[in-house]
């Protein structure tokens, strides 16, 4: 009986050069859906505890989502795990794109990679054909090349997901790129790939994806692409600015609601965030260390959100989103092209760095893309890099004389240039802020803002402190795409999920601050439907729209075949994240290592901006989250009888 998923993943053994398929129990997919929940699984069971990330027993997985394929919307998300170097514990990340669904029409859920080949290889998928190919001559070239020549060699229905120079060079902030760039950017999982001398995947093929019930699957795509297609168009770009001030300095917090955000999305990307951010407080500045005093009205306006879409030539669409948040965009110089930079990069290269100059930004993009190096982590790390030479611990002998100062473009691209070939200074940044505080020392390491070792994204926890939260108890830390006061609003949990506390169109701002019960039940909410979401294959933009318009929950029963309620949707999530908890306690990490830089977290708090006087109380709502789990709430460690519940080996 069609189910949706595929049932089988196959595992490649790059060592010995050979293919073995596994057929996944039913069971599993209740248990865990597909994608990041059954990578959770087979990872936990099989990586032995204290392996090398970048050994050859760690295993790196290419996971598609349940719903991917099935008929839903938004489900062009892939996820690649496996054991991260840059956090030592569980490793993800996600791309949309096209690639999803080619992993599934290759007759597979999941493609997994054990040991490392002794020499550059490419996993060719060719229907029923499978074959590691010599990757000699691609070894060396950046991501857009390799996919180029890969489709040039395979065809244009190939699909690619390849590594750049930062993977190869095992730099840790390095992710893991398909559809000319795009990149599943966090965990340093690209280093994975490099170690295992793995350069691409190229996959063809043509099976078909089946779900249980196709008729009620269009049915309810129908009905949710009615929300999707709804809208008018907005106000010039400017006026973004404007509302973050005015959001900012409101002592009336306002509710969001995911349809609005869907119509910013529809209008400018992510982009449509990037002043309004800045406004209201919600963007950090000048290493986490400024604020919109420092990096303001007049110099936020360099990234106001029409500047991208002007240069816009087409809009992009992942495979089944008919949202299209991405874009191409025209370039001069020596690239002509790039994928309209997303939010997090503008402001990861913008304001963090205090950079105004905005074809830097585009140029950066396109760079970092190419060389397959997250952006985010690029951007702390260079951050943290400028701190320490303002406070002469790096000098110009060490930066090979480049003149490191805040909001110095050409500093900034030459020294990402380093990085990314792993040069002089550069060698020492590639593996982010925190390995290179270790080795550069001097009182440094508190300049280097991460969580676990991995740098935050660019939405301030002083802000709405769901991000702070989330940033420091997540299994893989300094996410953004995991949950937050902003996503609790916009997912609108409460109307299919019995017990959650609903959210007011309007409250007083200061109770956001205030570390209660609300706040943990709607952390833990966020926590368990994001994997869900990754367990589906879903982009959470879709699902900000909110799950009384986006049918998450019933796509899941169309596809499936099962009949289960939210709250049992709710209990897979919780299992996941049980699951990836338990893996980093597995690998010797302490949950409490992975809390946010106190500067992050307003220690001390911060004297003028938006978040002035604000800091978050992370020890309450981290033993309170905790708790809430079943976990040890001194230790973040799962209980055995948490484990017990949920069906989770010890
Ligand atoms: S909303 Fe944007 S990121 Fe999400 S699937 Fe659509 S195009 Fe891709």
């Amino acid at each position: 009986m069609a189910k949706g998923y595929m049932g089988k993943v196959l595992f490649v053994d790059l060592g010995k050069g050979e293919f073995r398929e596994e057929l996944i129990p039913d069971k599993v997919y209740e248990q865990y859906l597909s994608g990041q929940g059954l990578g959770a699984y087979l990872l936990y069971n099989r990586i032995p505890a204290g392996a090398d990330p970048l050994g050859p027993d760690n295993i790196l997985g290419f996971v598609a989502g349940l719903l991917t394929g099935t008929g839903s919307l938004f489900t062009g998300r892939w996820s690649v795990v496996g054991k991260s170097p840059l956090t030592g514990g569980w490793g993800d990340a996600n791309c949309g794109g096209q690639f999803a669904p080619a992993i599934k029409r290759c007759g597979y859920d999941g493609i997994f990679f054990t040991g490392i080949s002794p020499k550059p290889v490419y996993l060719l998928i060719d229907n029923d054909k499978l074959e590691l190919k010599d990757a000699a001559d691609l070894w060396g070239k950046d991501a857009v090349e390799t996919e180029e020549l890969l489709m040039h060699t395979y065809g244009d229905d190939a699909r690619v997901a390849t590594i750049g120079q930062s993977g190869e060079n095992l730099s840790l902030i390095s992710g893991v790129c398909n559809d000319r760039g795009r990149i599943a950017a966090r965990s340093g999982l690209g280093a994975v790939m490099g170690s295992k001398k793995l350069k691409a995947l190229v996959l063809k093929g043509y099976k078909r994806i089946a779900p249980n019930n196709r008729d009620e699957m269009k049915r309810l795509s129908q009905k949710a692409n009615r929300w999707v297609k709804a809208g008018i168009p907005l106000w010039p770009g400017v006026v973004n600015a404007y509302m973050g001030w005015a959001l900012g300095i409101a002592p009336v917090g306002m509710a969001m609601d995911g349809f609005l955000y869907k119509m910013l999305l529809k209008q400018w990307g992510t982009g449509s965030m990037n002043e309004m951010s800045v406004g209201m407080g919600d963007s950090p500045i000048k290493n986490w260390k400024g604020s919109s005093a420092d990096w303001g009205f007049s110099k936020s306006k360099s990234v106001n959100s029409d500047i991208f879409t002007r240069c816009e030539t087409v809009k992009y669409h992942c495979y089944s989103c008919p949202l299209g948040c991405g874009g191409i965009c025209s370039l001069t110089g020596k690239y002509s092209e790039t994928h309209k930079p997303e939010y997090e990069t503008v402001l990861a290269l913008g304001g963090l760095l205090m950079n105004e100059d905005v074809d830097s930004i585009f140029y950066l993009n396109e760079l970092l893309n190419r060389a397959g190096m997250d952006t985010i982590s690029a951007g702390g790390t260079v951050a943290y890099a400028i701190e320490c030479y303002e406070q002469g611990i790096l000098t110009r002998d060490d930066t090979d004389g480049i003149e490191l100062t805040w909001g110095n473009a050409d500093a900034i691209i030459a020294l990402i240039h380093k990085m990314i070939k792993r040069e002089g200074i550069g060698d020492i940044l590639a593996d982010g802020s925190k390995a290179a505080a270790r080795k550069i020392g001097k009182g440094s390491e508190c300049f280097a803002i991460q969580a676990g070792g991995q740098e935050p994204a660019m939405h301030d926890g002083r802000n709405d402190p769901g991000f702070a939260l989330h940033y420091s108890i997540e299994p893989t830390p300094g996410r953004h795409t995991i949950g937050a006061g902003l996503y609790y609003e916009m997912y609108k949990l409460w109307k299919k999920v019995k017990g959650l506390p609903s959210v007011k169109p309007f409250y007083g701002k200061n109770g956001k601050y205030v570390a209660d019960e609300e706040k943990i039940l709607s952390a833990a909410a966020c926590s368990k439907f994001t994997n869900i979401i990754n367990g589906s294959g879903l982009c959470i933009f879709g699902c900000f729209i909110g799950v009384n318009r986006i049918p998450v929950f019933e796509w899941l029963n169309a596809a499936t075949g099962w009949s289960k309620t939210p709250d049992d949707y709710m209990e897979i999530g919780e299992r996941m994240q049980t699951i990836k908890q338990a893996f980093n306690v597995k690998h010797g990490i302490e949950p409490k290592s992975f809390r946010l830089s106190d500067r992050a977290l307003g220690i001390p708090p911060q004297l003028e901006g938006m978040n002035k006087g604000r800091t978050v109380a992370i020890d309450k709502l981290s033993h309170d989250y905790w708790a809430y789990f079943g976990w040890d709430p001194e230790t973040g460690k799962p209980k055995p009888e948490t484990l017990s519940r949920l069906g989770i080996a010890n």
